[in-house]
C-alpha cells in the first residue's frame, strides 16, 4: 500500500509518499516562515500563494524521492481542515488532479488525526489509547478507542498551549513562532515567578491558557511601568512550569480514568522539552505501564508524512473516500 498525502493547512506545505502506513518513503516540507516573521503571525493570503508555488515543486520531489510512478499508488490524501480556507485548497486542489489524471481514491483527511497518526510511523499503536494534542490551535485530551474513532476527553476553553507560547513569546521580543525559542529559554532560568495553574485542580480534563498569559503579560507591563527589568529566563522558565504542570497534569488525570497502555504526544508542542521531561518523568512513578509515545521534532510540526499514516488507517477501517467536490472545512472538529 502506497499513499502519496499532502498537507497545507497553514504555512507549511508538505507531500509525503507513505507505504503500509507507517514507513515513510518520502517526506517533504516547505516551510514559509521567513515570509511571515515581519508581520508577527500567518498571513492567510499570503500563505496561499506560497502554497500555489510550492506545492507542484515539492510534489515532484516527494515522488522522486519515494522512487515510485503514479501508478504505483493505492490513494492519495490529503488535510481538508481544520486550517486556513485559501490554504487548505492550494492542497486539496492538488490532490484532486492526481486523484483524477490517475483514477486513484481521494482520502479526506482531519489535520488532528493527523497531527495523533504520526506516532503510528514510531511505533504500532494498541487500542484504546490517549492522545494529548497541544499545537498552534488546539489543547486536546482524546481517547482513541478504535482506529479512527475519537473521544473528545476535554479541550481548551480558549487559547491554545501553542498559541499561548507565540503571544508571551512577542512579549520578550522573540519572532513567531516563539515556542521553540522560550523552551530554550525556560532552560535556563527558574521558576520564581509561580504563575496560576488555571483548572488544575478541577474535577474535569478541560484547560484555560488566556489566565496565565495575561498574568505574564500583566507582571512584564507592571515592572515596566516601574522601570524595572524582569529576567526573561525566569519569566519563561516560570510560564513553562505552569504550562506544563497543566498539561501533565490533566493528562495524567485523564489515563486514571481511563486506562489504556499508550499515551501519544501530538502537535506542533509535543516538541516542547520542558513537556517532553516533565511528561516522561510523571509517568515513571505514576504510571510505569504507559508507553509515552512522543514523534520526533520533524514530525510533531505539520507535515504530510502523518496525513499519509492517518489516511492508511482510514482506508484500513472502510471511511468513505472523497468525490471531486470535496471542499476545505477551515474549523472542522475532530469528533
Ligand atoms: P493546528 O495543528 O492546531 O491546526 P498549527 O498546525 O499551526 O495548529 P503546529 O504546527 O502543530 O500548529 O504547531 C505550531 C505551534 O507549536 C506554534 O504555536 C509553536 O510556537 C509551537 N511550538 C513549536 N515548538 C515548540 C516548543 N519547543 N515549545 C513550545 N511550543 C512549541
Ligand atoms: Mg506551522
Ligand atoms: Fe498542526
Amino acid at each position: 500500500e502506497l499513499i502519496l498525502a499532502f498537507e497545507s493547512s497553514c504555512d507549511e506545505t508538505s507531500v509525503a509518499v507513505i507505504e503500509n502506513g507507517h514507513r515513510i518513503l518520502s517526506n517533504i516540507i516547505a516551510t514559509q516562515i521567513k515570509s511571515h516573521q515581519r508581520f508577527g503571525g500567518v498571513v492567510p493570503e499570503v500563505a496561499s500563494r506560497h502554497h500555489v508555488e510550492q506545492v507542484l515543486n515539492c510534489t515532484k520531489l516527494a515522488m522522486a524521492e519515494a522512487e515510485v510512478d503514479y501508478e504505483d499508488l493505492t490513494a492519495v490524501a490529503v488535510t481538508y481542515g481544520p486550517g486556513l480556507v485559501g490554504s487548505l485548497l492550494i492542497g486539496i486542489c492538488a490532490a484532486k488532479a492526481i486523484s483524477f489524471a490517475h483514477h486513484l481514491p481521494l482520502i479526506p483527511v482531519n489535520h488532528l488525526a493527523g497531527h495523533i497518526y504520526a506516532a503510528q510511523l514510531i511505533t504500532p499503536l494498541s487500542y484504546p489509547f490517549m492522545a494529548l494534542v497541544v499545537s498552534g490551535g488546539h489543547t486536546e485530551l482524546v481517547l482513541v478507542n478504535e482506529p479512527n474513532e475519537y473521544q473528545l476527553l476535554g479541550e481548551t476553553r480558549d487559547d491554545a498551549a501553542g498559541e499561548a507560547y507565540d503571544k508571551i513569546g512577542r512579549v520578550l521580543g522573540i519572532t513567531y513562532p516563539a515556542g521553540k525559542e522560550v523552551d530554550a529559554l525556560a532552560h535556563q532560568g527558574q521558576d520564581t515567578f509561580n504563575f496560576p495553574r488555571a483548572m488544575l485542580d478541577e474535577d474535569n480534563l478541560d484547560f484555560s491558557f488566556s489566565g496565565l498569559k495575561s498574568a505574564f503579560i500583566n507582571t512584564v507591563h507592571h515592572a515596566d511601568q516601574l522601570g524595572e527589568t524582569l529576567d526573561r529566563k525566569d519569566l519563561a522558565a516560570s510560564f513553562q512550569a505552569s504550562v506544563s504542570d497543566v498539561l501533565v497534569g490533566k493528562t495524567m488525570r485523564a489515563l486514571a480514568e481511563h486506562p489504556v497502555k499508550q499515551l501519544v504526544v501530538a502537535g506542533g508542542v509535543a516538541a516542547n522539552q520542558g513537556l517532553r521531561e516533565k511528561l516522561t518523568a510523571t509517568l515513571a512513578i505514576e504510571q510505569p505501564a504507559i508507553e509515552l509515545i512522543i514523534p520526533p521534532l520533524r514530525l510533531c510540526g505539520d507535515n504530510a508524512a502523518m496525513i499519509g499514516a492517518a489516511a492508511s488507517v482510514q482506508l484500513a477501517t472502510k471511511a468513505p473516500f472523497a468525490d471531486l467536490s470535496l471542499n476545505a472545512v477551515p474549523s472542522l472538529d475532530l469528533v
